[in-house]
């Protein structure tokens, strides 16, 4: 018996079995495994081909939850059909292509762009240090730098941002600049599984991540739902998680999409 099914005990099975079933699924770290330039990030083709799988089942929901762009988290995974929700929930594509942002940001996107303008140079002197520009959110990428070079980097990020009366959060090998509002991956996956009736009776709902942003997610999905599924994507098998299993890496996730689908089949 593999791990993932392990993990899957007969009464977690059981949570998975109803209609609809809403798979909710982070990208980079979660269905492509990490590496050490984001532009560099894939999803292995069969795990692709699995997605198409499920996407095309009756009453199956899949949606990508990142902290990229929506229009580069869907591009990475490279699936039809699919909701995603990028920017860490700032914006959501639906499955024909069309994005929503919340009309409140408008004015707030004049903010990141100026924080863009200030980081720009702040950035540039780090070397292997990276600024990626997602309009509704910017990202600070340091998984290429000097260690000594970050905690620097990182309290000129938050002088940046709280100039701007905007706030950073931190991720794996990254720091993030957001407006203020509270939106965050555990509002999103809640708003999102409301509009799929994933908390109605007989419904399923599950969702994996292997960020510190994910956390968010498992706590509210978790407060929502005691039905919700929720996966810790951890190598190390010792992060500290909200999540009620954990599994080890993408190909362990690329199991799991196999088994429901299997199960729907
Ligand atoms: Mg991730």
């Amino acid at each position: 018996m593999s791990a993932t099914q392990q993990a899957l005990t007969p009464e977690i099975e059981a949570r998975l079995n109803g209609t609809p079933l809403v798979i909710m699924l982070d990208v980079d770290g979660t269905l492509a495994p990490i590496v050490s330039r984001p532009e560099d990030a894939a999803v292995a083709p069969a795990t692709r081909a699995v997605l198409e799988r499920l996407v095309a089942m009756p009453d199956v929901h899949v949606i990508l939850v990142s902290g990229r762009a929506a229009s580069d988290a869907h591009g990475i995974v490279g699936v039809k059909g699919v909701w995603t929700v990028g920017n860490h929930g700032f914006e959501v594509v639906s499955p024909d292509g069309e994005l929503e942002t919340d009309p409140d940001l408008a004015d707030q996107s004049a903010a990141i762009a100026q924080a863009a303008r200030e980081l720009e140079p702040i950035v540039a002197a780090v070397t292997g240090a990276k600024l990626e520009n997602k309009r509704w959110t910017l990202s600070v990428h340091y998984r290429l730098a000097a260690r000594d070079a970050v905690p620097p980097l990182r309290s000129e990020v938050e002088r940046v941002a709280l100039g701007l009366r905007l706030r950073m959060t931190d991720g794996k090998e990254i720091v993030e600049v957001r407006p203020v509002a509270h939106i965050d991956k555990g509002t999103a996956v809640v708003m999102m599984g409301e509009r799929l009736h994933a908390f109605e009776n007989g419904a399923s709902i599950v969702f994996a991540g292997d960020d510190r942003t994910d956390e968010d997610a498992f706590r509210s999905l978790r407060a929502r739902s005691p039905r919700a599924v929720t996966i810790r994507i951890d190598e190390s098998g010792e992060d500290k998680t909200a999540a009620e299993i954990r599994l080890r890496d993408p190909a362990a996730v690329h199991e799991l999409l196999e088994w429901l689908a299997a199960r729907r089949a």
